[in-house]
Order: C-alpha cells, then structure tokens, then sequence
C-alpha cells in the first residue's frame, strides 16, 4: 500500500484536502496511508529550534540539517520496500504527470516540507532527497504543495477512482491535452440572451466520430495551449 510520510512543522495542516470526496474516502478506506512527522520533536538547544540563520548573510531561516537528519532517522519503515525521499522545493525538477505515475507506485514517498527560506542544502545532499517543484512560483511552505502532489499520485492508486478510464484520456496521458467536454443544457441560452450549442457531433450517437472529433481538438488545444507538449508528442512518435 501506497505510504505518504511527511516531515513537517505544521503537522495540523494535514490530511487537510486529502481527507474530502474521492481521496477522503481512498483514505477512510485505507487505499492508501499518510503519517505526519513533527519536525520540532526533533529541535535543538532550550529553545527547540528547528532553524537558523543563513551562513553569508541574508534574510530568513533555514532549517537545520541536523534536525531533518533526526526526523528521517525516527522513521520505521522495511528497508525492503520501495522507498523515495522528496524534497519540495521551487529549485526543484518540475513534476509532471509521468513523475506522479512513478510516485503512486512506492511503498513509501517520504516528502519533506521546507519552510521559510528553505534547508540547509547538506540535509538534502547527505539523506538522498530528490529536489522537486511543483511549479514555477514560490509559496510560503512544502505542505500545501505536498497536497497538491499527492492528491495527483493518489488518484492513479488502482482503485482510487470510480471511473479509471478518466485517467486514459485525460490531460497529458499521450503528450495531449483532454478534448473540450460539453453537458446540459444542449443549447444553453446565456443572459444576454446569446444561445450556444454543444457541438453537434456530440448528441449524434456515433462513437467513431466522437471519437475522432476529440482527438481532432486535443491536437488543435495543445497545439495552441502547449506547443512544448506537441513537439514533445511528435518526437515520440
Ligand atoms: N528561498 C527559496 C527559493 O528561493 O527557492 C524559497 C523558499 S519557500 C518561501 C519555502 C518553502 O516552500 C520551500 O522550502 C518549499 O518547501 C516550499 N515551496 C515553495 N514553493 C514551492 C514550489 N513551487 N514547489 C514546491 N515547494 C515549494
């Protein structure tokens, strides 16, 4: 089973979104396990501090190396297991969706949540963390993005998801974005009185051009949205 292990110093602010609709109920029902670490259980000197200044000058803490070192160690986990260490950074690799397939296979993602103005790098380096981002703009702390990241892995666990063909068509399965999707009402009258219709081959009842009409707009949205995405689709061709 998929085990989440997060080192943090805010511990309260999990399973935050990971406890509602799909996810919340993978994880009442033990699909998957998520532990919190508390990083000021392991602080030092009498004040318990977790961090400290930057050597060189500059603004902001940073935490300390020995700390983290005493978090990972507390640990208990079967060395036998697959296991990675992450760390969450915006100097991190950019995750993507492959990235999250590969993670929702582990026993065991050990995520660490930075705070402040970072870790010490030699934490980092010596304990084997990957440094990953999850995107290209800098938030005040690992834990929120530690949920965006594992609500993307969580819900590839088989059995996660009601429906599983959802993940085979969705955005950046085969280097596409999805196709535009269209409900109720077929004609939807806006208040400016504009009418819009859904696309007619949608309500036409013939899979094979429904089918076709959807990887005709994946192709055009990505070309558009993404042209980094289609280049890549046309190299693995
Ligand atoms: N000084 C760091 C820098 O410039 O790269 C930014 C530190 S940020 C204010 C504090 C913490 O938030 C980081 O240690 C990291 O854990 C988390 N964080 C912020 N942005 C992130 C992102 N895009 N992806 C992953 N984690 C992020």
């Amino acid at each position: 089973m998929f085990n989440a292990i997060i080192l943090t110093a805010y511990p309260e602010m999990f399973p935050g979104n990971l406890s509602y609709s799909l996810i919340g109920k993978a994880l009442k029902e033990q699909k998957f396990n998520l532990e919190t670490i508390d990083l000021r259980n392991f602080g030092v000197d009498q004040r318990n501090s977790i961090d400290d200044e930057p050597f060189g000058g500059g603004p902001g803490m940073i935490l300390r190396p020995d700390v983290v070192e005493k978090a990972v160690l507390s640990i208990k986990i079967d060395p036998q297991k697959n296991t990675e260490r992450i760390y969450l950074t915006p100097a991190g690799k950019l995750a993507n969706q492959a990235k999250l397939g590969n993670f929702s296979k582990l026993d065991n993602l050990i995520i660490l949540c930075g705070r402040f103005e970072g870790v010490d790098q030699r934490a980092i380096d010596v304990l084997n963390f990957e440094e990953i981002s999850i995107g290209d703009y800098v938030l005040a702390g690992g834990e929120i993005a530690a949920q965006v990241l594992l609500e993307g892995c969580i819900r590839l666990i088989p059995g996660v998801l009601g429906q599983p063909e959802s993940l085979l068509e969705e955005s950046f399965s085969n280097n596409l974005l999805e196709y535009p999707q269209y409900t109720r009402p077929k004609v939807w009258e806006d208040t400016k009185k504009v009418l819009h219709e859904v696309p007619e081959v949608l309500t036409s009842g013939n899979h094979e051009k429904i089918k076709e009409w959807r990887y005709k707009e994946s192709i055009k949205k990505t070309k558009v949205k993404r042209p980094d995405l289609y280049i890549k689709k046309e190299q693995d061709k």
